[in-house]
């Protein structure tokens, strides 16, 4: 194990310990923070949950977890004995204002043997319906009565639409200070998220081109190979513009678009990214279509397996209107990026696993080359690819070797993987952040409620008016006609073609 580099004392618990998201994500996180010194001293990690079971039990569930999920495989036994020895499992009930003060109990002793009060972090992994119980009784009990020590953390979605967003930020801001509210959108937390940042203002060479002048439009893609999966229940009430682009996709967009930012500190660039939002031209209902494609997938193939639609898939309508797919047009309003067209497009069951940035640069004003190269002069272009390939890419031209001047495309590639052999989970990064009481890589209330005012005219056209042709693409592929129409009536082309090609 490496040197301890996080020294505060620090209790976590989890509302939702028996959950998918603590065995899956959480508990392996923390783990891996354990494993590579990240943890402080003093820790501990209480689960809450509904089932009655025993300390064993619930290790053995947590270790199962880690063998299943963890990045770093089935857990050395030494090392897990050590750190579950600071895990423990309460059965409490949500509602109750009893298991708050059992919890508070728990709380005080652990200061006192300690010592000194601890942080407290209190992550709340319940369905959205349980968070405003959960977060009055926390607050109503005082076991989160310190703003500077007690934070918690709380899972998406941010409300349904703009109006439950705004009533579950009232609802938390009367309960806490803001500063105390941590919102997770993990993607923000990926290693080749972030660094967006460093490429963009720890290089002089890009900055200047980052603009309308160089820049001839920008795509966001995150695309999915999986269905709807155990989900479809929860999916219905969703869907693709609400589940994916009005949080991770504009989230991407916004450290794509940010000005730069006068310091890393927190308020400062979560300043820079509401700017974004602020400044996206907000489109009327009648031109939703004009801006906005919907998708719903039917059956095909993956990967060699035939896959059902998803209107055939477990607790989805027969007749459901929900889209799997969604790609939008946006436009900023600011000198930087007037007219530039931003596409996000996001669907489940695409040909390809693939989130990616796509900067494409203008073309050559003029071409000095014979009208044979002519089409060989590809405009440059850079591929910020962030999961599950961890690249980026330069694309440029150059002449191909030899007696004549033939000019053939080349690109430049920084690859994650090559730099190092592990790099961390988003949720690791958010956690270890959360526990030194940094936001940066948190969502603030107000980003959180512009992003749905950009995406509420889409949300209510749609909901207003069923769509006729769904299912409207085959599963295995890369979405429905209408997306590509949607980009080449300003002559641009989807990054990632037909054939799943990167052109
Ligand atoms: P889950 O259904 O697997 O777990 C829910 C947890 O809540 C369980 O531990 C259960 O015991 C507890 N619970 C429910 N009612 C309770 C009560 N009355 N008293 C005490 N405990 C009670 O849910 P999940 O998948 O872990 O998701 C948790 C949250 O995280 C949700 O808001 C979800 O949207 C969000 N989220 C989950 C994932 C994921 O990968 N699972 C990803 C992103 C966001």
């Amino acid at each position: 194990m490496k040197t301890n580099k996080n020294s505060a004392p620090v209790i976590i618990v989890i509302f939702g310990g028996t959950g998918d998201l603590a065995k899956r994500k959480l508990i392996p996180a923390f783990f891996n923070l354990y494993l590579d010194g990240w943890m402080p001293e003093h820790f501990s990690i209480i689960g809450l949950g509904r089932t009655p079971l025993s300390a064993e039990e619930y290790c053995n569930r947590l270790s199962d977890g880690i063998s299943q999920f963890s990045r770093s495989g089935t857990p050395d036994p030494e090392k897990w004995k050590s750190f579950i020895s600071s895990v423990t499992y309460l059965q409490s009930d949500i509602n109750d204002p009893g298991s708050y003060r059992s919890l508070g109990e728990t709380l005080d002793s652990l200061d006192k043997q300690w010592q000194v009060r601890a942080n407290r972090l209190f992550y709340l992994s319940v369905a959205p319906q349980f968070i405003e119980p959960v977060a009055v009784n926390i607050s109503q009990s005082g076991i989160a009565s310190i703003p500077q020590s007690d934070h918690i953390i709380i899972e998406k979605p941010f409300g349904h639409n703009k109006e439950t967003a705004i009533a579950l930020n009232k609802l938390l801001t009367n309960l806490f200070l803001e500063e105390q509210i941590y919102r997770i959108d993990h993607y923000l937390g990926k290693e080749t998220v972030q660094n967006i940042l460093a490429f963009r203002f720890a290089n002089a060479l890009f900055e200047p081109l980052w603009n309308r002048n160089y820049i001839d439009y920008v795509q966001i893609t995150v695309a999915e190979q999986v269905g709807v999966e155990e989900r479809g229940g929860y999916y219905e009430g969703s869907g693709a513009l609400r589940d994916m682009i009005q949080n991770h996709l504009l989230q991407i967009m916004c450290m794509i678009a940010m000005e730069p930012p006068v310091s890393f500190e927190a308020e400062e660039i979560r300043n820079r990214k509401v700017d974004v939002l602020r400044a996206i031209r907000r489109m009327k209902p009648d031109e939703v279509h004009h801006y906005a494609v919907r998708g719903q997938y039917g059956r095909g193939w993956i990967q060699g397996n035939k896959v059902p639609g998803y209107r055939e898939e477990h607790g989805v309508n027969a007749n459901s209107n929900t889209e799997t797919f969604a790609a939008v047009k946006f436009y900023l309003n600011n000198w930087r990026w007037q007219d530039v067209p931003f596409y996000l497009r996001t669907g489940k069951r695409m040909q390809q696993k693939t989130s990616s940035i796509t900067i494409q640069f203008r073309p050559v004003p003029h071409s000095t080359f014979p009208d044979s190269q002519s089409d060989r002069l590809a405009a440059n272009r850079l591929t910020i690819n962030i999961q599950p390939q961890m690249d980026i890419r330069l694309r440029f031209t150059t002449k191909r070797p030899g007696l004549e001047m033939e000019l053939n495309p080349a690109e430049m590639v920084f690859n994650y993987d090559k730099c190092s052999t592990q790099s961390p989970e988003a949720y690791e990064t958010l956690l270890l952040d959360a526990m030194r009481g940094d936001a940066t890589l948190f969502m603030r209330a107000d980003q959180v409620e512009e992003a749905w005012d950009v995406i509420t005219p889409i949300l209510e056209t749609w909901e207003s008016r069923d769509s006729l042709d769904f299912p409207n693409y085959v599963a295995g592929g890369w979405g429905p006609e209408s997306a590509e129409a949607l980009i080449a009536r300003e002559g641009h082309v989807w990054a990632v073609n037909a054939d799943g090609i990167y052109q």
